[in-house]
Order: structure tokens, then C-alpha cells, then sequence
């Protein structure tokens, strides 16, 4: 079996209510191991961003390389290598119309490639419902296609989209399949959340074996 890891950082201010974090959690260790053989660990409990750090998505996005952005991505309380291993998770207080956001998806497409952290997604409050367990599995995709990751290059700190993995849909990082897990506007978990029954076809062939083929996917 094959391993992710993640930690996860919530704002005191974030809605994590009615298990919101363990239901995404539970949601995409089931796509992941279900459809493709990788298992989802967070490497630490659920940590409280303290208020020198803490920040609104709205902010944050719009604004990433502001100071203030990078504390939080540079606030590192267990030390975890920077090496791209460890996924980092944030929910965040506020609303996102854009749905949710991994910074991998728009560092990528923006080419703004100076996040000082590996691998991160920031998840608004507005979509903590049972339709939208879902999302943090996308987000999750998205980093195993693509991921920005820190070198040391003669002393100095590099950071570059690593796109070895390149994602397999024709529409960018996006299918164009309203029922794929990677359909922008990503397929609802309400059922699931009744049923535990994942709906058929959330990923395709191509997509799970570059899922699997992932470097940020280890033994
Ligand atoms: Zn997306």
C-alpha cells in the first residue's frame, strides 16, 4: 500500500464544526484507497493557528506573497521537512466564491512560484456541508499532479513547479466531466455521506495511474 501525508492547521475562527475535518479526511482516504491504493495519514493532530499567524482566505488570496501570507505558510511548529513529503492542509476563516483552493492549482497557473512551503491547500469556511466532502480530495489530486517544491541551489533556496507528473486531463488541471473528482466545481458527496457508496467513474483510468505514478507518493 501506498502513503500521503498531510498535516492539518485550522483558524480559531475557521468552521470545522460538525466534524468537518474528519469527514473530509475520511472522504479522501476513501477515494484515494478505494479507487488507487494510496492511503491518506495526517502526520500530527489538527493544530490551532495562533492568532500571530492566523489570517482570512480572502487575504490570503489575495494577496499571497504578502508578509503576512508567508507566516503562515512559514509557521512550521513540528519542524517537518520542507522536502515536499508533508501536504499542509488550512482551513481558514471565510468565504472563498471560488470554491475551495489548493495554492499548487494557482502557483501553477499564475506562475507566482515563491511559496516558501511544499505542497498546501487552503480550504474556506463557506463549503463545510455534506455535499462537499469531496473537495479536499481534489485539492489533494491536484498536489499529487503538481506541486511547488524548495531546493537548495549553491546556498540559496530555489523554488519551482515540479510538473514531472503531469495531470492527465486535456482541460489543464481540470476534467471537463461534471461527475470526475476533478471537475471544477467537484462532484457533490451527499450521497456518500448517507451511503458511504462513492459515485462510479470519480476518476479515470489515466488519472489514477498518475496518482499512483505520483512522486509525492511513497512505499
Ligand atoms: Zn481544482
Amino acid at each position: 500500500m501506498t502513503q500521503i501525508y498531510l498535516r492539518v492547521l485550522a483558524s480559531p475562527n475557521a468552521d470545522v464544526s460538525n466534524f468537518r475535518i474528519e469527514w473530509d479526511l475520511y472522504a479522501a482516504n476513501i477515494i484515494l484507497s478505494r479507487l488507487a491504493g494510496v492511503q491518506v495519514f495526517t502526520v500530527a493532530p489538527t493544530q490551532i493557528l495562533p492568532p500571530n499567524v492566523d489570517i482570512s482566505i480572502t487575504d490570503f488570496l489575495n494577496d499571497q506573497q504578502a508578509r503576512r501570507s508567508l507566516q503562515l505558510l512559514d509557521y512550521n511548529p513540528d519542524g517537518f521537512a520542507r522536502d515536499g513529503r508533508v501536504i499542509s492542509i488550512y482551513y481558514l476563516s471565510g468565504a472563498n466564491s471560488q470554491t475551495a483552493t489548493t495554492i499548487d492549482e494557482l502557483s501553477c497557473e499564475n506562475n507566482r512560484l515563491t511559496f516558501p512551503i511544499l505542497g498546501y491547500t487552503v480550504m474556506p469556511s463557506d463549503v463545510n456541508s455534506s455535499a462537499s466532502r469531496f473537495l479536499l480530495a481534489h485539492e489533494i489530486v491536484h498536489s499529487l499532479f503538481a506541486r511547488v517544491v524548495e531546493s537548495q541551489v549553491d546556498g540559496r533556496v530555489q523554488r519551482n513547479v515540479d510538473d514531472s507528473n503531469p495531470d492527465p486531463n486535456s482541460n489543464g488541471s481540470h476534467s471537463n466531466d461534471p461527475q470526475n473528482l476533478m471537475f471544477p466545481t467537484v462532484p457533490s458527496s451527499q450521497d456518500f455521506t448517507q451511503t458511504d457508496q462513492l459515485p462510479a467513474n470519480l476518476l479515470t483510468n489515466a488519472q489514477i495511474q498518475k496518482i499512483i505514478a505520483s512522486p509525492y507518493v511513497f512505499q
